[in-house]
């Protein structure tokens, strides 16, 4: 059963110290909850979200509000539709000949899917970063330039340097690549600092939300380290919505988890749905669905 998202309540703000380890899993995290008893600055929401391809129904009724400025991960073990609902967020999913979307996804109040919202537009404002890091094989500075140059706004080429480089630092990426990233490949850098060229491409056309697919699936942890720190940075500025796999990354970076699981219907169809929605403490530390506490205690996926 899909339940209603708790955030928008303020209901369930964490009592108790999550048992989940990990080195940001702090008050911090709590007073951040605690401080927003207030209704939630909601930016983008769905409501029976149904996402199909062809016949096959993936995703079921999946109702949840993403918090401006905020880290959303969500988890969940495979197949149970997280890629699926984070590709609704800007109409990846329009790019997959079956899939078919139904229900509403509003951002800012507005129907995301209406006639007239061109996808490309929505594609600019929420930028998306994926498993596996895909820079052009172009310099590093083509690769951040490359959204500016195709967005149809003129840039004098001094304004399109400080947009490189503002995007490029916005990655914390610039100390890295400042001696030659003009002339240097995007291919040429390694797996942590091309997923983070992907990070500042997706930043140079200034969204205000960045979905991020398993960014760090393919990374050491030490790369993977790195991205989880720039995530608290682009926060400040940005909204994020992570899938991991990895429930010790949602626990560790997020403010919001929302948990998914695969399903059975009537006719022993499989289907993913949204199982819980809160602080990610209190989902990882006081979960209400049996479900979440069997997922996170290991028992389950
Ligand atoms: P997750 O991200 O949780 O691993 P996905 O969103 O990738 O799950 O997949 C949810 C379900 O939709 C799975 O059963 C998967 O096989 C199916 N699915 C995903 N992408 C496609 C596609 N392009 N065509 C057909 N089925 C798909």
């Amino acid at each position: 059963m899909t339940t209603s998202p708790n955030p928008t309540t303020g209901v369930g703000v964490p009592t108790s110290a999550p048992k989940t380890e990990g080195p940001r899993i702090t008050l911090e995290h709590e007073e951040h909850a605690g401080r927003e008893r207030a209704p939630m600055d909601v930016i983008v929401r769905t409501e029976d979200l149904d996402v199909y391809y062809g016949d096959f129904w993936a995703v079921r009724k999946v109702t949840m509000d993403v918090a401006r400025n905020q880290i959303t991960a969500l988890i969940g073990p495979s197949g149970c539709g997280k890629s699926t609902v984070l590709r609704c967020f800007n109409r990846m999913n329009d790019l997959i000949p079956t899939a078919r979307v139904e229900g509403h996804v509003t951002y800012h109040g507005q129907d995301l899917y209406a006639k007239n919202v061109d996808p490309v537009e929505v594609r600019r404002q929420v930028g998306m970063v994926f498993q596996r890091p895909n820079p052009f094989p172009k310099t590093i500075f083509e690769n951040v330039a490359y959204g500016p140059k195709v967005s149809g706004v003129k840039y004098s080429k001094n304004d399109l340097d400080d947009l490189v480089v503002d995007a490029l630092k916005g990655a914390a990426l610039w100390e890295e690549v400042k001696a030659e990233y003009k002339t240097k490949s995007g291919l040429a850098l390694s797996g942590g600092q091309q997923q983070r060229l992907c990070i500042a491409r997706a930043i140079a056309t200034e969204p205000e939300i960045i979905l991020m697919d398993e960014p760090c699936s393919a990374l050491d942890p030490i790369a993977t380290a790195l991205i989880e720190d720039l995530m608290q940075d682009l926060v400040q500025k940005y909204t994020v919505i992570i899938v991991t796999h990895n429930m010790q990354q949602a626990a560790r970076v997020s403010d919001r988890t929302a948990f998914f699981t695969a399903n059975l219907d009537d006719r022993g169809q499989r289907f993913g749905e949204l199982v819980e929605y809160d602080y990610t403490s209190k989902l990882f530390s006081n979960p209400d669905d049996s479900r979440t506490e069997d997922y996170i205690s290991g028992r389950f996926g």
